[in-house]
């Protein structure tokens, strides 16, 4: 046995218990816009995100079991962007009160 050898092997297992190919799934997003006044300095704050979740297989639908369709996805994207709180203080703002 020699090194090339040694070295293959591991490499042909580990191949077939994760394939080298990426497979990745896209999904609806919604960026959400919230304005609001830092409740220390009392300044205008505006605070933005961007919410996202991939249609994948893994993604499923509870109750019927299977995968979400985008439609699906994106009507939970809204509700999380609709739930969402932002926070409005300012960092330093934060800092100087503790
Ligand atoms: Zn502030």
């Amino acid at each position: 046995m020699n090194d090339a050898c040694l070295r293959r092997r591991p490499r042909y297992w580990e191949e077939r218990l994760m394939p080298s190919y990426e497979v990745t799934f896209t999904g609806p997003t919604r960026r959400e816009e919230r304005i609001g006044k830092c409740p220390t300095c009392g300044k205008r704050v505006k605070r933005s995100r961007v919410f996202e979740k991939t249609v994948s297989p893994f993604n499923r639908n509870r109750d019927t079991g299977l995968p979400k369709t985008w439609v699906e996805v994106a009507r939970d994207v809204d509700a999380e962007a609709e739930a969402w709180v932002a926070n409005f203080e300012h960092w330093p703002c934060a800092e100087s009160r503790t």
